[in-house]
């Protein structure tokens, strides 16, 4: 099934083939399933060689047509491992070079139901499997001229000469092989179904994944690298959201913004890399023990902005100030024998019609008499 996803894959040409960035291991892995589908297409030849011998031995026929059908398809297979083992191929849009080996396959099939008419079923039934085969990977503009040159094929077979085209069943032999041709034929296509159920599917798990890639992507683009809390721009976005949808609604809506306390000495006493682990150690804390309707940014260095929706300023207070109390109860000492680390707060409860620079300029201002105050506190402005 790896063969029939890559053979399908989505676009010809389009996603790969083109650019010169091929590893020499991809090279390898396309050259390989080249190789595969020859082989397939090789071991149908040589089946239906043996169809063609058993109208021999009917009568319908001569060996010789099945010896030729069978050394032509296998040329035609060998001329085309051939330039793919050179890198032939690779010089196309369309490595698997589906579109020639369509119009090969299809002259050969013209040319022998022209000279073996008496067996013409057999290779114009081959035509249908050349063309659903083909139709998987030419683009549309190919398969139409691909489909005009048949029919341009057709009609000077069957309206300009005078061959009687034939499907033997005269006797047993005849019958049989002409049920072997049908039930080939059928087979191939239901091949071809496979084929092409599998693209699908594979098209669809590609598709799942891209979407949980965009997903990261997107989050990853929200989030602070260092401690993993929404980023200024993303926070501030959503205090925007916040205050709207609290002008809408008449609800309530409380915003903290936080700053470690004397976080410039941990950094001193205990190294930068301790800093950062405090910070994301923090971080996790609040996120732990926040309501998921809360929004928890960084607003930058040791400063966070907490948005609690549907709290009133006393309600918002009291939450701010049982963090406190959790973030200092901490065992901090775990990173550093004697650190430490606590915060201050100011919490703001929204104003009719207010701004949002104005909302955050009186968290601001009880940030700071928290921190006048003595720190390890929460102001309400
Ligand atoms: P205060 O209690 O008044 O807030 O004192 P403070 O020392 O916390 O405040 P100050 O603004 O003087 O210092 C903040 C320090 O935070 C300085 C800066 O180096 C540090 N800082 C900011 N961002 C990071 C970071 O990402 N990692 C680490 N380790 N330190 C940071
Ligand atoms: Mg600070
Ligand atoms: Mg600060």
């Amino acid at each position: 099934m790896g063969t029939a996803a890559s053979f399908l894959s989505p676009i010809p040409g389009k996603l790969e083939g083109t650019g010169p960035k091929l590893t020499a291991e991809r090279l390898a892995r396309r050259a390989k399933q080249r190789r595969q589908i020859q082989s397939m297409i090789g071991s149908c030849f040589v089946l239906d060689a043996g169809v063609l011998l058993t109208y021999a031995y009917a009568g319908t026929t001569s060996v010789l047509i099945a010896t030729t059908y069978a050394l032509c398809g296998l040329s035609l297979v060998a001329l085309y491992v051939l330039a793919s083992e050179l890198g032939i191929n690779e010089r196309f849009r369309d490595h698997y070079l589906v579109a020639p080996q369509s119009a090969a396959n299809m002259v050969n099939l013209l040319a022998f139901t022209y000279f073996a008419p008496e067996v013409g079923v057999l290779f114009l039934c081959n035509l249908f499997v050349v063309f659903g085969f083909g139709a998987l990977r030419t683009s549309a503009r190919q398969t139409a001229v691909i489909w005009t040159v048949m029919v341009a094929g057709l009609a000077a077979l069957f309206l300009w000469s005078d061959r009687p085209i034939g499907m033997p069943t005269g006797n047993i032999y005849e019958r049989l092989a002409t049920m072997l041709v049908f039930a080939l034929t059928i087979g191939r296509c239901m091949f071809l179904g496979i084929f092409s159920s599998s693209m699908q599917q594979s098209l669809y798990q590609s598709g799942l994944k891209l979407k949980e890639a965009y997903k990261r992507i997107e989050e990853l683009a929200e989030l602070d690298e260092l401690t993993g809390a929404f980023n200024r721009r993303s926070i501030m976005r959503m205090l925007d959201e916040e205050i709207a949808r609290c002008a809408r609604s008449g609800t309530p809506c409380s915003i903290a913004l936080i700053d470690l306390d004397h976080f410039k000495r941990i950094n001193d006493a205990f190294g930068h890399p301790t800093g950062d682990e405090v910070l994301r150690t923090f971080s996790i804390s609040m996120f732990a023990n926040i309501r998921s309707i809360d929004r928890f940014g960084r607003y930058g260095g040791e400063e966070f902005l907490l948005v609690l929706p549907e709290l009133s300023q006393e309600s918002a207070t009291r939450a701010l100030d049982r963090l406190r109390a959790i973030i200092a109860d901490l065992d901090w000492s775990a990173f550093s024998p004697g650190l430490n680390a606590t915060f201050s707060a100011g919490v703001a409860t929204l104003r009719a019609n207010e701004s949002p620079d104005s909302f955050l300029a009186r968290a601001d201002s009880a940030l700071y008499a928290a921190k006048a105050r003595g720190r390890n506190r929460v102001a309400a402005a």
